[in-house]
């Protein structure tokens, strides 16, 4: 068969088996087959050099970053692959607007990134921040439960939903550490304590932005009796200069 023709014949096969780029559809050739094209992978702004040793957010410095400087979060650590900013902030937002297969994408990263951490995850159980039931039921389905589905699946680890959402959270965009905190506490309760007692809880969330949800889920976690908890997220928004 000559070279052309077998070149045609893959690239039927490959467009058979939606061999395109997650973020714009473009065809991908490469082998092993990456989610992304080159272009959208490169846009995405991977939490590299610094990063806080708690929360794991981008820091200017290394150590520990300014928010958790001010209070430890009652998470034990905490990693995202990418940094909340731009592009990347964009294609994040794209998984909440119809877009629940990007929670693949974004999971794969995320639980290379907690391969990487080297977390004792041996007995864990992966679990997730929820929507409130009436967000949920208008974008039906929830990003982040997407997320931890797909992540507990790469890491080979169980997926329990063991929190309802109770309450409503305000927009937290124009509060203050401080406040974002006592705007989400109390509004998380654990339904299935049985499911989290005594074990290591791998707690999935799409955004970190001061980690106050985070930390109040994983406090809950712990009155639940979850031994550790370890909170991953597609991003986090990195230490302000
Ligand atoms: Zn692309
Ligand atoms: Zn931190």
């Amino acid at each position: 068969m000559k070279l052309s023709a077998w070149i045609e014949r893959l690239k039927e096969r490959w467009n058979d088996h939606g061999y395109t780029c997650d973020l714009c559809g473009a065809e991908l050739f490469s082998y092993p087959q990456p989610r992304l094209c080159e272009a959208c992978e490169k846009s995405l702004l991977s939490n590299g050099n610094h990063r806080c040793d708690v929360c794991g957010r981008a820091t200017v410095t290394e150590g520990v970053c300014l928010i958790c400087k001010r209070a430890l979060p009652a998470f034990d650590k905490g990693c995202s692959p990418l940094v909340y900013h731009g592009d990347t902030a964009g294609a994040i937002n794209r998984l909440k607007k119809d877009n629940a297969y990007l929670a693949l994408t974004f999971a794969e990263k995320m639980a290379e990134r907690v391969r990487q951490e080297g977390w004792d995850l041996a007995e864990a159980v992966v679990t997730f921040v929820p929507l409130s039931k009436e967000k949920r039921r208008i974008r039906g389905y929830d990003q982040a439960e997407e997320l931890a589905k797909a992540v507990a699946k790469f890491l080979a680890l169980p997926m329990r939903d063991v929190f309802v959402c109770t309450g409503k959270k305000d927009a937290q965009k124009e509060l203050s550490p401080l406040e974002r905190r006592k705007n989400v506490e109390g509004i998380y309760r654990v339904v299935e304590r049985k499911a989290v007692k005594g074990k290591s809880v791998l707690l999935v969330d799409d955004i970190m932005t001061t980690g106050a949800t985070g930390s109040e889920c994983a406090s809950r976690l712990k009155r639940a009796g979850a031994d550790k908890v370890y909170f991953v997220t597609a991003a986090s928004l990195p230490e302000r200069k």
